[in-house]
């Protein structure tokens, strides 16, 4: 997601925070949220320990590659990009998750640099086909990996279930063509792109289930 709260300070925009750091609070704070979300709010119950480990390795994961597809195109487009985390809204979905509802609102890759619409469309697709190349990683992994392996706490495939359903949902939800959100500038680039990646995604979301 880019743009979608107030910018930055100017020197925050263009020489970034301390980049590392940022992707780490978006990653924490989107795993924690949605392992929250998950749990319906049972943060104590033991069971929330695995489930915190496969929200980090699946929407944490998500969102961390969403955001850096965005800085890596736009930077390839020769555009000064760096990710900078939101704090407050971190927050917000973090305790908003205790009343099972989850809101992705991790923070945005900002960036400056001359770009024509068809740079500034493909930095804005790089995010949502990131999460449906993840979805689409995860259902193949599903089919090859034999049964019986576990993470810590959980059989694999139930992460790679979870990973796929969140990052088909990421990348669909990220593709709505309007206000802030990454469909927007797609679609003002190029309709035929957006009609196919919303395709692909309504057909990952809804029609291919795990
Ligand atoms: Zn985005």
């Amino acid at each position: 997601m880019r743009d979608i709260f107030t910018p930055p300070a100017d020197d925050i925009g263009l020489r970034g925070k301390n980049e590392p750091l940022e992707l780490l609070k978006a990653w924490s704070g989107t795993s924690l949220a949605f392992a929250i979300y998950l749990m319906g709010g049972q943060v104590l119950n033991p069971a929330f320990w695995p489930i915190l480990l496969a929200a980090a390795l699946t929407c944490g994961v998500g969102f961390v590659a969403h955001e850096l597809a965005h800085r890596m195109v736009a930077r390839r487009f020769g555009a000064t990009a760096h990710f900078v985390a939101n704090n407050p809204w971190l927050l917000i979905s973090i305790a908003v998750a205790f009343l099972r509802v989850f809101i992705a609102a991790p923070g945005a890759v900002w960036h400056q640099g001359y770009l024509t619409p068809r740079q500034s469309g493909l930095i804005a697709l790089a995010g949502p086909a990131s999460n449906l190349g993840l979805a689409v990683l995860s259902l193949v992994a599903l089919w090859l990996i034999p049964p019986g392996i576990a993470v810590p706490g959980l059989p694999l495939e139930v992460v790679l279930r979870i990973g796929y359903s969140i990052n088909a949902w990421i990348g669909l939800f990220n593709m709505i063509p309007a206000g802030p959100f990454d469909g927007a500038r797609v679609l003002a680039w190029d309709w035929r792109v957006f009609g196919v990646t919303v395709a692909i995604g309504l057909l990952l979301t809804f029609v291919i289930r795990v």
